[in-house]
Parts: C-alpha cells; structure tokens; sequence
C-alpha cells in the first residue's frame, strides 16, 4: 500500500477489525506460509518440477494435491507475479489455496516497502524499525491457521506482502541489516501493531480490540506524526446521513432495532489518556443503547471498511442544526508504532531501537536465529 492513501494503516486498518489470534511462540524454523490466492478453481504457475522447468503451468482443480512447485533461478511465478521461494497448492473444502513457502528474511523484504511506503535514506532507521515490526508480527503470528496450512495472509489481514515486484534496495537493506532481530516483552515476541497515523497519541490496545490489553500497547504521546496527511482531517454530514450510517451498521455490534425505532441523538464520552472514544449513549425514541470501546471502532467503520466512516476513533463530533461535523485526527488503530512519526523520529537522527521502544515500552531486541 502507499502510505498516504493507505499504507499499514490500512493494513492495520482492516487487521484491526478482525484482530489476528497472536500465538506468540516463535516456531524454532524459519521458514513462512504465506496464502497469496485463497479458495480458487485455479492458478498459473512459472517454476521447476522435478527438473523440468514449466512457463505456464495452469493447476485445476482435477491435479494431485499437495501440490509443489519449486523455484527457477530463485523465483516462482503465481498468476504472473513473482515470487521467492517455493509454492505449494492444497485442496481444502474443494477449492485451492495457493501457499508461498519461503524463509522469513526474503518474505520481510516483500512485506515492508508494502508497509511503510517510500521511505528516503534520512528515514533509513524508521524502515528498520518497520522491518523489526513486521518480523516480529509474522513470529508472533505462526501456525495461526494451520488448520489451513499457512502462517499469514499476504493482504492487510495480516501484512501486505506482494514478493519481488515490491521489493526496493533500501527497504531491503533494512530488513537484511536487522537480520532475526524480534521485538520481546518477558522474552516472548509480542503482539507488534502498527498503524499509519496516531494524531498525536497513540491508542491503548483496549480502544481496538478486545480481550486483555499487553502492557507494552498503551498510549504513548506523539509528536512526530504532524506532517502525516491523516493528522487532522475533518467531515460534515447531515444528521440524518450520520444516524442512517450508524444504523445501518449497528448490526455489527448486534444491535438490532426494531423497524420503527428512531435514533434521536447521541452522546460521547471520550479516555482521558488515548482521547479515543471510549462510550457512545445512542438515544432512540424507545431506549437508550451504550456502545463501549472497541465496539465503538467497529460500529463506525473505517474506510478501508466497506462502509466504514471514520479513518479513527480520535474524534470530536458536535451537531449544529442539522449539520454532523467531525473533526478527527489520525489514521488507523492507532496501537503501537505510529509510521508517521517513525518516520519523522528517524529523519531527525533517532536510531530504530529508539523509535521501537517509544511506541512498544518495556520492550526489547533480541535476535533469533
Ligand atoms: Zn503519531
């Protein structure tokens, strides 16, 4: 993804929503499964078999599975697009899952140019730390659905990963000079989110997500980030576009209302730490409903989120007659490193280690091998 339109944040974005199990048991291997097409009839494929070398090699449905294509002068071919490594094909529930198989170095070197976006040679040290991030992420993430038979989706439900035609000389760089370096907290790698812009303060994990919040994701203040597209950013609608928004999605949150229930305002409350939303009261002319945290994130949506509304949940939101205006600030989650401001620490001669534990505090480095 670009950054401005989109970068990690999206990644992030959407990842958020689902939130990702996090295994945090690092497989002694090093090798990753990435899924690059998921549940099709076929695929084409460019690499070696046995000896033999084969251009377009159409796989259906109708071939013997698993099903193992290998590398030719270092690289396979998937509907086009090249790729390091090997690939594998597995039949579940009757539709093909196409596998990446390859070590995690060359994978990170196709994830974070996808990830960050351009990055200049004063913001080396921010590439490194998305390097470090996003290795972190993918070992802390192993074996999450191996059920499937794949560690990571190559989209933003997990990291973006697009092989070789993504890859840049500096982002990769910065992946081969952090080699096996992972983020740790108690020595297990940890749960490494990222986003594009915070707005001036990163989020607390609970603001997301559910479940208990790792101590190293709370809310960190920011002050790099300002010079982000996504820093302040503001949107008008009419109440009655803003209450037919909210209502249609409040299913989401398993809020059903009935067909002659009308929302007739709302109220906010907002954390006195992160400035994220933490309580909306929906008045309708039956009952009141409390949308807590979380909740309130995946009631708005974001808009990689089809539907979604808001590009965070860092906002004040006032009526005046019948006009909505929103004022917000940032992009994304708003949990852990805020790429924004990684970059603009790094352009200002901070090192990756530095930028790492601004965002992810209590942590530290440590190499794997
Ligand atoms: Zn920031």
């Amino acid at each position: 993804m670009k950054r401005i339109l989109s970068p990690v944040m999206i990644v992030i974005a959407i990842a958020g929503m689902s939130c990702m199990p996090y295994t945090g048991k690092p497989r002694r291997e090093t090798a990753v499964r990435v899924a690059i097409e998921c549940g099709v009839d076929q695929v084409r494929l460019s690499g070696t078999r046995g000896k033999k070398y084969y251009s377009d090699y159409l796989v259906t449905l109708n071939e013997s599975f698993p099903f193992h294509f290998g590398p030719n002068d270092g690289r396979v071919s998937i509907n086009g697009r090249d790729y390091r490594g090997s690939v594998e094909v597995r039949k579940v529930d009757g539709r093909l899952w196409v596998i990446n198989v390859l070590d995690i170095e060359s994978y990170l070197k196709g994830v974070v140019p996808c990830e960050i976006g351009g990055v200049s040679e004063r913001q080396f040290e921010a590439a490194k730390a998305q390097a470090v991030a996003a290795r972190t992420y993918a070992r802390a993430h192993m074996g999450q659905y191996s059920d499937l038979g794949f560690d990571l989706y190559s989209t933003v439900q997990d990291q973006v990963y697009k092989g070789i035609s993504c890859e840049r000389a500096i982002t990769s760089r910065a992946v081969a000079s952090t080699a096996g370096e992972v983020l740790v907290y108690n020595n297990v790698p940890i749960e490494a989110k990222y986003h594009s812009t915070c707005g001036g303060r990163t989020a607390d994990f609970g603001d997301a997500w559910a479940g208990s919040p790792p101590p190293y994701l709370r809310s960190v203040v920011c002050r790099y980030c300002e010079k982000s597209p996504h820093y302040h950013w503001h949107k008008v609608m009419t109440r009655n576009e803003f209450f037919a928004h909210l209502r249609s999605r409040l299913k989401k949150i398993g809020i059903c209302l009935t067909e002659h229930e009308l929302i007739h305002s709302f109220r906010l409350r907002r954390s006195e730490r992160s400035n994220r939303l933490k309580e909306l009261i929906l008045v309708t002319n039956k009952t009141e409903y409390k949308v807590a945290n979380y909740r309130i994130r995946t009631l708005f949506g974001e808009p990689t989120d089809p539907g979604g509304l808001l590009k965070s949940t860092y906002v004040y939101i006032r009526t005046e007659g019948d006009r909505v205006i929103i004022e917000g600030r940032g992009f994304g989650h708003g949990v852990g490193m805020c790429q924004f401001g990684a970059l603009e620490m790094a352009a200002q001669g901070k090192d990756y280690r530095y930028i790492l534990y601004h965002y992810y505090r209590g942590t530290r480095v440590k190499r794997f091998r």
